[in-house]
This record gives structure tokens, C-alpha cells and sequence, in this order.
């Protein structure tokens, strides 16, 4: 069945909310925090860790710490808690975006069972068990991520493993990297230009050879589908391929998006055929997916990406994140003077409703409402 990507609106009278027909948890993140309750229950007394953030969500990382999960890493990979401090009894939870092997390893030889509290999403498994599938047929890995984020860095090791494997962040990486291909540049420079990127012996004459695209799971599809659109054509003309043999030098791995990115993005889409005056993104600023979302809105009108309702200081003020620069800034008059003010809606797929709502209610409580919050949103919170 065709999904539905039209928004919802959500009528107060002065104010018009249309909120995106798909936003929020999705199955991988409310699954991580389920177990993460559960395995704090099961465990009175032991010392629980969470390997770093369990996912990109301030305050349920704050609730865990709350009830005395501490942090190994940061979201940095820095460590927090060195590894030689932990024992056979304690427990490691490992987050949603998974982890690396050299990890579970260090881990599994303290006699810590990682597979026990593994909370990796089954979408993010699933980009692992591609990247294996292609390694088997000697391809080469090129994983579309972001280089430090979590979920690149154990889909980098675990591709890895089978594999020789290189990330790239963007298009302009996937154009530096076609020139090794194209031989337009000499394969010396590779290592310098991809430092840190590639596997260890990657061989930049051979391993450049045969590839397939991967994504972190929450990158943006259309940049993805761009990145592989990109070097297929580069591998075409390269070796002279046609559709029959395109196979020979490109696997086609479609994207490896989840269904909750796609689904909100593809939702952000239809969201934006509205005309509106501005747009919200709820979400935590470090969230990949998040912000790929305000990247979206952003092309259409004016967006603020906030991580709670106290964002929103009055109705001439709100503190916001810009993902650009990676800093908080102020804009004052973010509502217009004019009624009815529309708003568009979305967060990211590590946000929990309640802080949907309590945007809306903000928002709401600046105009001489006709309806009240709890039974307009009722239905779609
Ligand atoms: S965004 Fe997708 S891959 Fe990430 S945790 Fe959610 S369902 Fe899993």
C-alpha cells in the first residue's frame, strides 16, 4: 500500500501547526531503551555501562544516568571510563548504532558478554550484512558516513574486517576519491588525502578496482544516491562498462537506509509542499538524522532546530542550533507579526513525542488558542 506523506494540521485558530506525517522514535531507538531499562532492572548492585550515548537523545541519556548507568566513551570515542577499570561482573550495554570488533574484542577479553545488552538496531545489522555480502564477491567497500560518528565507525570495522573499506563523507570525497580511480591522481597521495578513512593494507592500485556503496543509516538518500550514481558512471567510463558488465566493477547495493529515515525525510518532503512561515525541528544536536532534516527545511524557509520546548524563550525569542557551525545562536522575532502564523513540525528519529508536545505547547501559548493542545494532538502523539 502507498504510504501517506501529507502533514497533519492542527488547527488552534491564529496558529497552524502541520506536523510531518512520520516523525520521532523509530523501532531501532525505542528497542535500545527498552532493553537499556530492562538490563538495569536485571542487574541491582552491578556497575552498568553504556559503551557511549545510547543514542542521540539528551534526555534519555540524562534518565539512564539518572538511574546510574555511567558513560565508557563520549560520543567522541574519547574515553571516559578506561577499559582496565572494568571486571567480569560488570555490565556493558552496547548502543543502537552498534559497535566496532576491536571493541567487542577488548570487551569480550575482560569477560564481559557483549552479545548479552547488544541494544546495535537490526537496520544498522542489516548495513553490516550487506557490506559482508559484497566483500564476498571481492568488492571493495565505500561506506557514505560520517567519519566519527558511532555507527560509521563499527560499520567501517566490521566492513573492514571482510574487506577492504573506505569512507567518504560527501560528494566532494566521493569526486576525490574517483580520481584514484580514474588514475588521475597517483595512488600515493590516496593515503595522505584519506587518512584515518581507509582500512589497514588497503591497496589504492587494486582495491579501487570493484566497489559498492554502504551508508551510515541516517545519512541523507538523496546525497547517498548521488554518491552512488556518481561512481558508478566513473566505473563505466573507466572500463568501457555496459549494462551487462556494469556488475563486473559496481555492485549495486541500492541505498541501506532504515525505513524510519526514509520515512521521515520522504515525510519532510511532503511537509514542505505547504507553504509556511517557518519551520521546527526537534532533536537532539549531535543527531545525524536530525539534522539532515533541518538540512531539508532549511532549503525552503526559515528553520530552527531545538532540543526542547526551553529553547523557545518567549514569543520574540528562541535559542537554536546551527549544525553548520555547531553552535547555539539567537534570532529574535522568529514568529511573524501576522495571523495565522503556520508552522511546520518534525523531529528526529531519537526524539520522544513528549518533546514534540512540549514545543507545540509553547508555541500555542503565544496566541489566543480556539483548541486545546491535548485534543488536537491527541491523535498524532
Ligand atoms: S534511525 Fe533507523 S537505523 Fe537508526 S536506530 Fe532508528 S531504526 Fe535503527
Amino acid at each position: 500500500m502507498k504510504k501517506d506523506f501529507t502533514p497533519a494540521l492542527l488547527d488552534f485558530g491564529p496558529v497552524q501547526i502541520y506536523l510531518a506525517r512520520h516523525f520521532g522514535f523509530c523501532y531501532g531507538v525505542e528497542n535500545a531503551i527498552d532493553i537499556a531499562f530492562r538490563t538495569i532492572d536485571e542487574n541491582p548492585g552491578k556497575r552498568i555501562f553504556l559503551l557511549s550515548e545510547m543514542i542521540h537523545n539528551p534526555q534519555v541519556n540524562a534518565d539512564l544516568v539518572e538511574r546510574g548507568v555511567q558513560f565508557l566513551q563520549d560520543t567522541y570515542g574519547n574515553q571516559v571510563v578506561p577499559y582496565e577499570t572494568l571486571t567480569k561482573d560488570d555490565v556493558v550495554i552496547i548502543p543502537a548504532f552498534g559497535t566496532t570488533l576491536a571493541i567487542e574484542e577488548k570487551l569480550n577479553a575482560i569477560g564481559i558478554a557483549t552479545h548479552k545488552y547488544n541494544t546495535t538496531c537490526p537496520f544498522v545489522e542489516k548495513v553490516w550484512n550487506r557490506s559482508e555480502q559484497i566483500a564476498k564477491k571481492n568488492y571493495t567497500v565505500v561506506v557514505h558516513g560520517k567519519p566519527t560518528h558511532e555507527e560509521t565507525r563499527a560499520t567501517f570495522s566490521h566492513a573492514a574486517y571482510h574487506t577492504p573499506t573506505v569512507v567518504v563523507n560527501d560528494m566532494k570525497e566521493a569526486i576525490a576519491l574517483s580520481k584514484y580511480i580514474t588514475g588521475e591522481k597517483n595512488v600515493t597521495e590516496f593515503y595522505k588525502e584519506f587518512a584515518g578513512r581507509f582500512s589497514e593494507g588497503f591497496d589504492a592500485a587494486k582495491d579501487l578496482q570493484r566497489i559498492g556503496v554502504v551508508n551510515q543509516t541516517t545519512m541523507l538518500a538523496s546525497d547517498t544516491q548521488a554518491i552512488a550514481d556518481f561512481l558508478k558512471q566513473v566505473m563505466i567510463e573507466q572500463y568501457n562498462l555496459t549494462a551487462s558488465t556494469v556488475e563486473d566493477h559496481f555492485s549495486d547495493t541500492r541505498d541501506t537506509l532504515c525505513y524510519a529515515t526514509n520515512d521521515n525525510q520522504t515525510a519532510v518532503y511532503g511537509l514542505l509542499e505547504t507553504k509556511a512561515d517557518l519551520a521546527i525541528v526537534v532533536g537532539g544536536y549531535n543527531s545525524s538524522n536530525t539534522s539532515h532534516l533541518v538540512e531539508l527545511c532549511e532549503e525552503k524557509l526559515p528553520t530552527y532546530f531545538i532540543n526542547s520546548e526551553e529553547k523557545i524563550i518567549s514569543s520574540s525569542l528562541i535559542w537554536h542550533f546551527n549544525f553548520h557551525t555547531k553552535e547555539e545562536i539567537t534570532t529574535e522575532n522568529f514568529l511573524p507579526a501576522k495571523t495565522p502564523v503556520k508552522i511546520l513540525i518534525t523531529s528526529g528519529a531519537s526524539c520522544p513525542d513528549a518533546l514534540v508536545e512540549g514545543v507545540i505547547e509553547k508555541l500555542v501559548s503565544f496566541f489566543k488558542s480556539t483548541a486545546s493542545v491535548e485534543a488536537l494532538t491527541a491523535a498524532f502523539l
